[in-house]
């Protein structure tokens, strides 16, 4: 069967097409996104009303791009996934909207899906069926959690999250103290490679014994980068922007992979998956792949392009609603961008 997936829960406009297997296995056929990143970047942020225009502007000519590449007709769709949130209310719209005109057109069953747990089904992509259960680690640009995984159809359970920053953002606000570009990932990521990692030692937030245990704060993390460098200022010398953000990218990976192992090893988990924007970063998988191999815990981490927002994740995502006989959402339904994790479908 092949399963029709469109996000368009922020600036990423994607459709992905994917076959689902009679064995249960998710393949991918086409995966097409357009991004307004460029417009938001003047910004330093997205700006809700100009992604909503460009995911109308987008909708159509990226659909028939994934349709071409995986050499399709639209009758060949056998059922389409949307991402029902969480996102930005106007940008989820939009999608929701073009879902329901394509299911009605073509007659086919309409999944409301979650985004954030299409983050992590996306990995099915690339490394196959998850195990049961997983520890996901979603690190995306609204988002910081640790999530346990029984079922990627129907069971995730929400074991911590941020207290304030997601990672992404205290990239995206780092980026911008250090004068790098938006969105502020990769950038800080290369500018990483050629610093100190160990030239300042910033703070590693809730990392002390009476902090809880499973989550997470970057805004305090952000704010020593922030100090740090108008100090540096004052002084009259130039920013070590190497060694700052090499030093800011080792206090995220450290952070976020202890608190994933400790997780891990107490929810007795055999597998950690890493997904969302931030599982690009290049050192965060690097210390993850160290300290899994230390603890026995197999790590899997989607390439970068999927770890990014795209319609493939969302695709794979219905894929295994399809396959797990969960219950297709009434047509009127609405999207919700505050839409709770552990509702994997509506
Ligand atoms: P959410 O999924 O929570 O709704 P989002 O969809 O905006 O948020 P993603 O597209 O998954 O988030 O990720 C975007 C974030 O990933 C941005 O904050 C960006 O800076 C960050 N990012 C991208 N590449 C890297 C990288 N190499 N290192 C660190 N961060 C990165
Ligand atoms: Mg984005
Ligand atoms: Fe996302």
């Amino acid at each position: 069967r092949v399963i029709m997936g469109i996000e368009s829960s922020c600036d990423e406009t994607g459709v992905g097409l994917v076959r689902l297997h009679d064995d249960g296995t998710v393949e991918l056929l086409a995966d097409e996104v357009a991004s307004s990143v460029d417009q938001h970047a003047r910004f330093g942020g997205v700006v809700p009303e100009v992604a909503s225009r460009a995911h109308l502007e987008a909708m159509v000519p990226t659909a028939e791009r994934a349709f071409a590449t995986a050499g399709l007709k639209l009758s060949d769709v056998d059922a389409i996934a949307v991402t029902a949130g969480p996102g930005l209310a106007g940008a989820l719209l939009v999608g929701v909207s073009a879902a329901k005109a394509y299911a009605t057109a073509l007659d086919v069953p309409l999944y409301g899906v979650n985004h954030l747990a299409g983050h992590i089904a996306v990995d099915t992509l690339q490394h196959g069926p998850l195990p049961k259960p997983v520890l996901a680690l979603l690190v995306s640009g609204g988002h910081t959690q640790l999530l346990r995984v029984d079922d990627i159809a129907s069971g995730i359970t929400e074991l911590g999250s941020t207290v304030d920053d997601a990672a992404g953002e205290a990239y995206d606000k780092v980026a911008r103290v250090l004068e790098l570009p938006y969105p502020g990932g990769p950038p800080i990521d290369k500018a990483a490679k050629q610093g100190n990692p160990k030239a300042i030692a910033f703070p590693r937030g809730m990392t002390g014994p009476r902090d809880a245990k499973f989550d997470f704060s970057f805004s305090g993390l952000k704010t020593a980068v922030a100090r740090w460098v108008e100090n540096t200022e004052r002084t009259g010398d130039p920013v070590p922007v190497n060694d700052v953000a090499a030093s800011f990218q080792e206090a995220v990976a450290d952070v976020l992979t202890a608190k994933a192992i400790r997780a891990a090893r107490e929810q007795n988990i055999g597998t950690l998956v890493i997904s969302g924007g931030v599982a690009a970063n290049s050192r965060l998988s690097e210390l993850a792949a160290e300290r899994c191999a230390e603890a026995g815990i197999e790590l899997r981490v989607p390439r970068p392009r999927l770890c990014t927002d795209n319609g493939a994740m969302i695709a794979a995502l219905g894929a295994h609603v399809v396959a797990a006989g969960r219950s297709v959402a009434p047509l009127d339904f609405s999207a919700n961008p505050g839409l709770p994790v552990n509702v994997v479908s509506l």
